[in-house]
């Protein structure tokens, strides 16, 4: 089997018998023996259920029973259920804690013959934009030493990055599954909100929080949506919204409208080489016949502190749950219940998800309810209705995925500097429109840089369909 191979490719391998499921999920192994020491993607590696599974799937090929998803390999985000298996969320406070049950996203690759092969590390409860915030060392980006892969889903794009699984899934708050996926070089895809079930999804804000698919090809992503996305009795939030073939309109049709977003390459964040390749591309679409117009988005710089003061709120009150009592760890010895709460949760939580719980508490409390949170929300609804007037006149709205490429690691030690990874990834975000991360370009240290592109609630087809086209395949 090929070194970064898609699935598409894998499929016609074990069509032909050019190699097993066996074979593949052997190719992976040995990936990930080799790369994971110094990668650090993934926390635990399922091998003997692997192994048995691809045996299992093996003689299901061979009577012709296999499900759609035969022969997929993938890797998990350390915030999915799996049942039975370790669920940390990259946190000390669920030391020792086991799904009881699995995410329903999860559940659906299952049910279709894909191979759960491992548990990817992340950001402690997904908050974070480098993937430092782990309380179990940070994952390393395959494409440079001292780089990180961005985050919160880092571990889950160096999966892929480095060929130790096909596909992985991640979540997307604020970025969490484009950001990485531009730092690593993969695409990256963040559908619509309540387009796929939460159900098994540890919460970090839940009106934002989305789960999102990493791999080589958009045709790859196409057959993952399609067989996870979709109503589910568990999640009352979750859309009734039919579900497209997503991997039979792979084509883009015809010339598009697209627009740019004059406030993001006039920012003075925006690194020069990213944005060269980012006015480059635009250039190149123009060529191609697209209609391509810079637009104003006036709104463009509040959708950041929209996003951390609605996220914090909502964390504060999804994380109270780790209380020392219900779930993995609790303090030795305490003087008092007052006393086991408070150690418990000091002792479990690293310092960035400390400092959101206490400033979402802080947002949310009387005094402050009307001037933060209430506010943030009347912006998140303005936010919401100028993007949508943008995808109103245009198929897509591009830009840079991030400001910058993968930075060093240890590099960003304030937090605000931190949070500006996430200043082109929030609107789709505050908005709960879908977007895409795709390659278009290195840097001059040989990084990745991504382009985004976001389309109106529901049109995944069409960001599929342009993200295959971009990669030219
Ligand atoms: N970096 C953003 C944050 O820390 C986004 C995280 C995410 O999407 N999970 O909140």
């Amino acid at each position: 089997m090929q070194a970064n191979s898609s699935f598409s490719e894998i499929r016609k391998g074990l069509n032909n018998g050019t190699f097993t499921c066996r074979d593949v999920v052997a190719h992976y192994l040995a990936n990930i023996q080799a790369k994971n020491p110094q990668l650090n993607a993934l926390l635990s590696v399922y091998d003997d259920e692997a192994l048995y599974q691809a045996d299992v799937i093996d003689r299901k090929i061979k009577e012709g029973t296999a499900g759609k998803l035969a022969g997929l390999v993938v890797t998990i985000k350390d915030v999915l259920c799996y049942k039975d298996h370790p669920l940390q969320c990259g946190s000390k406070i669920l030391n020792g804690f086991e799904s009881q049950f699995t995410a329903t996203a999860v559940e659906r690759l299952i049910n279709e013959d894909a191979i759960i092969i491992g548990r990817n590390n992340c950001d402690e409860f997904a908050m974070g934009s480098s993937s430092e915030n782990s309380a179990f060392d940070p994952v390393i980006n395959a494409d440079g030493d001292n780089r990180v892969p961005g985050g919160s889903s880092g571990g889950s794009a160096v999966a892929v990055q480095a060929d130790m699984c096909a596909v992985s899934l991640g979540t997307d708050t604020g970025g969490s599954v484009r950001q990485p996926a531009s730092f690593c070089g993969i695409l990256g895809l963040k559908p619509t909100y309540s387009r796929i079930s939460r159900h098994g999804l540890a919460a970090y804000a839940s009106t934002f929080d989305v789960i999102g698919i990493f791999s080589h090809t958009a045709a790859d992503a196409a057959l993952v949506l399609e067989v996870i996305a979709g109503e589910d009795e568990y999640d009352s939030t979750v859309s009734r919204e039919p579900v497209p073939t997503y991997s039979d309109q792979l084509t883009l049709d015809g010339q598009k409208k697209i627009c740019y977003i004059q406030e993001t390459v006039q920012n003075d964040s925006l690194n020069e080489e990213v944005k060269q390749a980012f006015l480059d591309k635009v250039e190149e679409l123009k060529a191609a016949g697209h209609q391509v117009e810079e637009v104003s988005f006036p709104l463009m710089e509040y959708a950041l502190p929209t996003y951390y003061i609605l996220t914090t709120a909502e964390a504060s009150s999804n994380l109270s749950r780790y209380d020392g009592v219900r779930f993995g760890h609790r303090t030795a010895n305490p003087k008092n219940l007052e006393a086991m709460y408070k150690k418990s949760r000091t002792e479990g939580f690293g310092n960035e998800v400390a400092k959101r719980i206490l400033l979402g508490t802080a947002v949310l409390s009387a005094s402050y309810h009307d001037a933060y949170y209430l506010k943030a929300q009347k912006v998140r609804r303005m936010i919401q209705e100028q993007l949508n007037g943008l995808l109103e006149h245009h198929d897509f709205v591009v830009m840079p995925t991030a400001p910058t490429t993968a930075f060093e690691l240890g590099s960003k030690t304030d937090s605000m500097e931190m949070y500006l990874a996430d200043l082109f990834t929030v609107q789709a975000s505050v908005a709960g429109v879908p977007a895409v991360s795709v390659p278009i370009g290195r840097d001059s240290d040989g990084m990745s840089i991504g382009l985004q592109a976001i389309a109106k609630a529901f049109e995944e087809h069409k960001l599929l369909a342009f993200s295959q086209y971009l990669s030219g395949n």
